[in-house]
C-alpha cells in the first residue's frame, strides 16, 4: 500500500458517488490524492456562492415573511463566497455570473417569488441516512419548508440557459436529489411528520444571460422533484452498489505498485474528459502518465491538498444529525439494521441519533420459506430485486438474401 488512507476515506456522500460515476479516475484524484484545483471553474465559485445568499432570503423569509429582508445579507453572503477566488478585477470578465448578476438574480426572484407563504422547518440540516446494512451517506439538507402543500427541500441551481425538458430530466436522475429525498423523509418522519406529508425537492433555478440586445438577465423558475419509496429503494441499493464498488478498487489500490507500467485501480472513464466541450482538470496526468503512483509525492502544478469532508461546513460547524433509518412494518428492528456503520467508524461527535419509522411491507416478499428481506432474497439469487433480468432468448441464424440475420425460436 503505498497511500496512506486518510479519515473521509470513509465518509461518502453523492457527490463523491456522483464523480465515481462519472470517471473512477477523477475519484482517486480528487478524494484519494485530495488534489483539488487551485482555482475552482467559474459556475462552481459562483453556483455556490448564489446558493449561500439565497438561503439568506429564506432565512429572511422565515422570519419576517418577506425575502427583501434577506436582500443585503444575501450580497454580502454572495461577496464573501465569491471574492475569495475573483479579485474584483475580474469580475467584468465573469459576468453575468459576477456580483452584479447575482444582485439582478437576487431582486428578480424577490420579485416573481414574495408571495409564497411557508413555515421555515430547518436550515442546513447535517446527518447521515443509512442505504444498507453497512453503509451511510453523508447529506446536507439547505432549507426544509412547510406549505400547504406539504413539506419540501429547498435547493437551488445555475446556468446559462433557461430551464428546460432536458435539464429538468438530468436533474430527475441525479443522485443527490435522491439523498435529499431520503434524508427529507427520514427527518420529516423523526419530528413526527406522516410519510404523505413529505413532497420532495423543490428547486429554484436561475438562468444567468447576457445579449447585445436584451443586456444582463435571470430568468428564475422552479421545478420539483418527488421520489416514491420504491425509487428510494431502488437508490439506496444502486448507492450501496457503488459504495461497493470503491470498496473494489481500495482493495485493487492496496496490491497497486509505483513500478508498474499501469495502476489497475479506479481506472480512467475517457468518455468524461472533455464532457461538456471542457478538459477535465485532471486531463493532463491522465495523458501523460500510465500510473498516476508514480508522482505521488507532491500535488501537480495548479492543485493543492484538500480533503473534502462532507460532514464540515466551513466556519461553522452544525449539528450533526445520525438517522438508523426506517423501520420494517410490524418489527422493532430497522430496515438497515443495527450494525456498526461506515460513519460510525470515522465520527463519533454527533450530537443526536434520531430514529424514524415508516410501514413499508414492501421492503418485505413472500417466498416459499415465508416472508423475507428483499435484500436478502435478491442476493441469494445473485441480483437485485426490483431489476430482474431478463429471460435469456435463444438466437439462431435464419440466413437470407442480404445475408446473414438473426431471429427468435418461437
Ligand atoms: S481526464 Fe478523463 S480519464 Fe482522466 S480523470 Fe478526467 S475524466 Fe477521468
Amino acid at each position: 500500500m503505498l497511500l496512506t488512507p486518510h479519515p473521509t476515506w470513509s465518509v461518502t456522500d453523492s457527490s463523491k458517488l456522483e464523480e465515481f460515476e462519472t470517471c473512477p479516475r477523477k475519484y482517486f484524484f480528487r478524494y484519494r490524492y485530495g488534489w483539488t484545483p487551485d482555482r475552482p471553474s467559474l459556475d462552481l465559485v459562483h453556483g455556490e456562492a448564489w446558493h449561500e445568499g439565497k438561503r439568506q432570503l429564506y432565512l429572511a423569509k422565515g422570519k419576517t415573511g418577506s425575502y427583501n429582508d434577506g436582500f443585503e445579507a444575501a450580497i454580502a453572503e454572495y461577496l464573501k463566497c465569491y471574492a475569495k477566488y475573483y479579485g474584483e478585477e475580474e469580475w467584468s470578465w465573469n459576468s453575468p455570473k459576477n456580483p452584479d448578476g447575482a444582485r439582478l438574480g437576487f431582486s428578480t426572484f424577490i420579485e416573481e417569488n414574495d408571495e409564497d407563504v411557508f413555515k421555515l422547518i430547518g436550515a442546513e440540516i447535517h446527518g447521515t441516512v443509512p442505504v444498507s446494512e453497512k453503509y451511510v451517506l453523508v447529506a446536507k439538507l439547505d432549507t426544509l419548508i412547510e406549505t400547504n402543500e406539504g413539506i419540501m427541500v429547498i435547493d437551488h441551481k445555475t446556468s446559462k440557459n433557461s430551464l428546460s425538458e432536458i435539464f429538468i430530466d438530468e436533474y430527475q436522475m441525479k443522485l443527490q436529489f435522491n439523498t435529499y429525498s431520503l434524508m427529507g423523509l427520514v427527518y420529516c418522519l423523526s419530528m413526527g411528520y406522516k410519510p404523505g406529508d413529505f413532497q420532495g425537492v423543490l428547486i429554484n433555478h436561475a438562468a444567468f444571460k447576457e445579449s447585445k440586445k436584451l443586456g444582463k438577465t435571470v430568468e428564475c423558475t422552479r421545478f420539483s422533484i418527488k421520489k416514491t419509496v420504491d425509487q428510494l429503494e431502488q437508490y439506496m441499493q444502486e448507492a450501496e452498489q457503488l459504495i461497493e464498488l470503491i470498496e473494489w478498487n481500495d482493495a485493487t489500490l492496496r496490491k497497486d505498485r509505483d513500478d508498474e507500467l499501469v495502476m489497475l485501480a479506479f481506472p480512467r472513464r475517457t468518455q468524461s474528459c472533455t464532457k461538456y466541450f471542457r478538459r477535465c482538470e485532471y486531463y493532463d496526468m491522465c495523458r501523460y502518465f500510465t500510473n498516476p503512483l508514480r508522482f505521488l509525492d507532491k500535488p501537480q502544478a495548479g492543485f493543492h491538498v484538500e480533503w473534502w469532508d462532507p460532514r464540515k461546513v466551513e466556519g461553522r460547524q452544525r449539528e450533526f444529525l445520525k438517522f438508523k433509518g426506517l423501520k420494517k412494518e410490524g418489527t422493532n428492528a430497522s430496515v438497515r439494521g443495527d450494525q456498526p456503520r461506515q460513519e460510525d467508524r470515522v465520527d463519533e461527535d454527533s450530537k443526536e441519533v434520531v430514529e424514524s419509522t415508516l410501514a413499508v411491507s414492501r421492503l418485505r416478499v413472500r417466498s416459499r420459506s415465508g416472508y423475507q428481506d428483499i435484500r436478502q432474497l435478491g442476493r441469494r439469487h445473485g441480483r437485485r430485486l426490483g431489476c430482474p433480468r431478463a429471460p435469456r432468448r435463444r438466437r439462431i441464424f435464419t440466413g437470407g438474401v442480404s445475408g446473414l440475420r438473426h431471429g427468435r425460436r418461437k
